[in-house]
């Protein structure tokens, strides 16, 4: 039985003739020839209901996730939506207050066009999320964790449990856990989203996203089926590319851990600072449901408030030298960014909050950088 670590430097481990080559090779085509009988041997029609260049990634996604089936889309976003569309017209959907905030800003107008019934709950409070999915027939809890731009944490078995009491599905958006250090299918959730763009490519050079499910079950028939008719597929080149990348995911993601909870324990102690907000700290509310929902680390996303507020946010984003001032998050290189000014118009975000995507630099020479900046 092999590890997952193998699992993710190898792919499927299948060499290629007639070169036995040891990376897999880019499937271009993107249609299949019948045979005279009108049948298909090489069981493929038309690359938009499933490329061959997605077989490898896709494989790998479904074992880290432990799901049955696993799914790749043009964008995180793509992958978001399509379980969105999926859904019945009129149904309802519960969502965290604090989440990504594009995806946040989608439903939002899709309940205000009449697709879907929205309500929020706070994402670590288990008795209002009982509340709101009390209120009325639900068919998706929607949950983040860690959670857009504060890390909060939901508790996903209690939360699935609640959710499977009231008849509703739940969705986990792990981007920012990644299937290293959090499981969400063995937690009990019926599907695990990925933006793909962030730590599973890690490159900040591919946008994609995915979805694996534990079962197979209407929803995601109808997921699969929005993928092809909705048209938001993957191209086969960053298919690959996503396969590269992820060689080193383990090796990435607990680099970007150890720096990120080095750094969230330090920053925590500096004068300039009013708080750092990072699961991995026992002073952040939900340490205790990370600590027991992840293993290895907790994450590499952390923010920090500044005591004077938004202008010395924007000052210290604008001295670092080392962090690259850049949405997104998930890569190799550190990141930093003013979050309110990113998020615009009706975001919830602190002005004075900035949120670092911890690299996997040496953690002296990011912390030489803040302090630099956090002086100025
Ligand atoms: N979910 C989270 C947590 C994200 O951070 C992002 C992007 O920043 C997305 C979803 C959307 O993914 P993408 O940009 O790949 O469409």
């Amino acid at each position: 039985m092999r590890s997952l670590e193998t699992l993710t430097v190898h792919g499927l481990g299948q060499v290629a003739e007639p070169y036995r080559d040891i990376v897999p090779p880019i499937h271009l085509a993107t249609t299949f020839e019948r045979a005279a009988d009108g049948s298909y041997p090489g069981g493929r029609l038309y690359a938009r209901d499933g490329s061959p260049a997605y077989i490898e990634a896709e494989e790998v996604l479904r074992q880290l996730e432990g799901g049955t089936q696993a799914l790749l889309f043009a964008s995180g976003h793509a992958a978001a939506t399509a379980v969105l569309q999926a859904l019945d017209a009129g149904e309802r959907v519960v969502a965290p207050h604090s989440m990504y905030w594009a995806l946040r800003k989608w439903l939002l107008d899709r309940a205000e066009h009449g697709h879907i019934q929205l309500a929020f709950y706070d994402n670590a409070d288990l008795d209002g999320l009982r509340a709101q999915l009390a209120a009325a027939p639900t068919r998706l809890l929607w949950i983040e964790t860690p959670a857009n731009p504060t890390w909060e944490v939901t508790d996903i078995r209690a939360a699935v449990a609640l959710a499977r009491e009231h008849g509703a599905m739940t969705v986990v958006d792990s981007t920012v856990a990644t299937p290293v250090l959090c499981q969400p299918l063995a937690l009990g959730a019926d599907i695990v989203m990925h933006s793909a763009t962030k730590y599973l490519n890690g490159h900040s050079d591919v946008v994609a996203g995915a979805l694996a499910t534990r079962e197979d079950s209407p929803l995601w028939q109808r997921i699969r089926a929005m993928r092809n008719l909705g048209g938001g597929i993957l191209g086969p080149f960053e298919a690959w590319l996503l396969l590269r990348g992820m060689r080193t995911l383990h090796l990435r993601v607990r680099a970007a851990c150890a720096n990120a909870l080095r750094l969230a324990t330090e920053l925590e102690a500096h004068p300039a600072i009013s708080q750092v907000l990072y699961p991995g700290l026992p002073s952040h509310p939900g340490h205790a449901v990370a600590a027991a929902q992840m293993s290895g680390g907790f994450g590499g996303m952390l923010s920090i408030r500044l005591k004077d507020g938004e202008a010395k946010a924007r000052d210290v984003a604008a001295r670092v030298q080392v962090f690259k001032r850049a949405t997104s998050l998930g890569s190799v290189e550190s990141l930093i960014e003013h979050r309110a000014s990113v998020e615009g118009e009706g975001t919830r975000c602190p002005p004075d909050l900035l949120r670092l995507s911890v690299g996997i630099e040496p953690a002296d020479d990011l912390l030489a950088d803040l302090r630099q900046a956090l002086a100025g």
